[in-house]
């Protein structure tokens, strides 16, 4: 133990060095990669951006008519979301993934990329999106939010499965 360690739940120590790089994907877009080796359970990237309102979120969703679906929101706890489009960090780039090497650890209202195990150079991160919909899925809405990552799992969406309400 360091006698310099701050007090509990202080925000994960930014690597001094990017461990990620951004660039096309053969999955979908742009993605982001590796730089360099990653050791599991290490804090990457934060996943940055504007806080806003769900109802602002829905006024934003959607307003690229070229992309319809593509958007940088990510989901917190409280309701409210993070607007990776606006004053994101490269974290908005990393794509889904069913059987992902990273996932998104939230505390405090921020949001935390780790590793989910030990990460070669050059490999692309990933996460499972798990997102939820207030509509129903329907075959169109999965096909909007359609999952390409290729694993054996995949669940050809990113939508986390509902649990069936009476
Ligand atoms: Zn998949």
């Amino acid at each position: 133990m360091s006698a310099s360690s701050k007090s509990k739940h202080s925000k994960p120590v930014a690597p001094e060095k990017s461990y990620i790089t951004v660039r096309n994907s053969p999955v979908h877009g742009r993605g982001v990669f590796s730089a360099r080796k990653i050791p599991a359970d290490t804090f990457i990237v934060e996943y940055e951006g504007e806080r806003i309102s769900e109802k602002e979120a829905s006024r934003r969703h959607g307003t690229d008519p070229d992309n319809p679906f593509h958007t940088f929101f990510f989901s917190l706890e409280s309701g409210k979301l993070i607007d990776g489009g606006v004053d994101g960090s490269d974290a908005r780039w990393i794509n889904h993934a069913c059987e992902p090497n990273c996932e998104a650890r939230e505390e405090k209202g921020h949001v935390y990329i780790y590793s989910l195990r030990d990460i070669k150079k050059g490999e692309e991160l990933n996460y499972d999106y798990g997102l939820v919909l207030d509509e129903r899925y329907t075959k169109k809405v999965k096909k909007n939010y359609e999952c390409r990552c290729g694993a054996p799992s995949c669940r050809h969406t990113m939508l986390a499965l509902k649990s069936k309400k009476k």
